[in-house]
């Protein structure tokens, strides 16, 4: 049996329902957690909320964190995790960060980075700066299990590499429509950029799945997680070796210490199936939509009505 720390990723686009997967979770008392490990988007950090409601300069969890991650002999405070892998030189950066392009292109990335040892070394100090803050969540919180919810592939692609986890794999996908949408509202691109955005990275993260082990990876639907709950999180809970969830209907955001994006403080602790798209999206979206994405959709599980 292996002895690595166990890690449980998730792998999603933006507005797909990880904050949400997150706090489920996280009331798990063998999961532990603090949200996306990547701390990144945390914008002007004197003013910036843990999820309990605290500033998090004034967090009591993230204090201890933050003198437990010292006495380990790590450079750490809440608005420099030193968690992210991609703040080298631009070209390596370029290397790094895009995603699987076939096995060429990863042999051609794998002597690109033979060859620039210290962005080598970078990448290690990085891993193991993510290793120790993930033991440490897992000592203050007594969870076995460390939680990752950054989302992205590239994130996961450098922890496999290392070797140093046992990794599991929550590959969560949502409605395209109900993306898209969410896109346009948030981020403001207009509603053929949000197509092309969400297919870029649907696409990114399925060529990320197709590398990973079946064993490896729990497929979920968004739109199942918040129909049922319950049967999600106990078909998840049994699939990692843990004991079933108590509360799996409901959260309480104020009771953890999470980092993610605003609508984690939205005050939202019962579950809600978000379909506001359905009424959003005008006739002439909703076609275009179909044209452009619509057998991407499809292929995960979505039909067109
Ligand atoms: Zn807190």
């Amino acid at each position: 049996m292996s002895q690595r720390p166990r890690l449980l990723y998730i792998l999603a686009p933006s507005y797909s329902g990880s904050t949400l997967l997150t706090y489920l979770l996280a009331q798990h008392p063998a999961i532990a957690t603090i949200g996306e490990l990547k701390a990144t988007r945390m914008g002007n950090i004197d003013a910036y909320r843990c999820s309990c409601g605290e500033l998090i300069r004034e967090c009591d969890f993230w204090s201890e964190l933050t003198q437990r991650a010292r006495d380990a002999g790590l450079e750490f405070s809440v608005d420099a995790f030193g968690t992210v892998y991609g703040d080298g030189g631009r070209f390596v950066d370029r290397i790094v960060r895009a995603l699987v392009r076939g096995p060429l292109f990863e042999t051609l990335r794998a002597a690109a980075l033979g060859v620039l040892p210290e962005r080598t070394t970078r990448i290690a100090a990085v891993t193991r700066q993510n290793l120790v803050l993930s033991r440490l969540v897992c000592d203050m919180q007594g969870g076995r299990v460390f939680l990752d919810g950054s989302k992205d592939s590239a994130r996961l692609l450098h922890y496999q590499r290392s070797g140093e986890w046992d990794i599991k794999v929550i590959h969560l996908q949502r409605d395209g429509r109900g993306v898209t949408n969410s896109y346009v509202k948030h981020d403001r691109v207009d509603y053929d950029g949000a197509i092309a955005y969400w297919m870029k990275a649907v696409t990114e993260l399925q060529r990320m799945r197709a590398r990973l082990d079946d064993d490896m990876v729990y497929d979920l639907l968004y739109e199942d997680l918040c129909r049922d709950p319950e049967k999600e999180l106990a078909a998840i809970c049994d699939w990692l070796g843990i004991d079933e969830l108590d509360h799996a209907r409901s959260f309480d955001a104020e009771s953890q210490h999470v980092l993610g994006n605003r609508m984690r403080l939205d005050n939202v602790s019962e579950i809600r199936l978000d379909e506001k798209w359905r009424k959003l999206l005008s006739p002439d979206k909703l076609a275009a939509f179909e044209d452009r994405a619509g057998e991407l959709n499809r292929s995960l599980g979505y039909t067109a009505a």
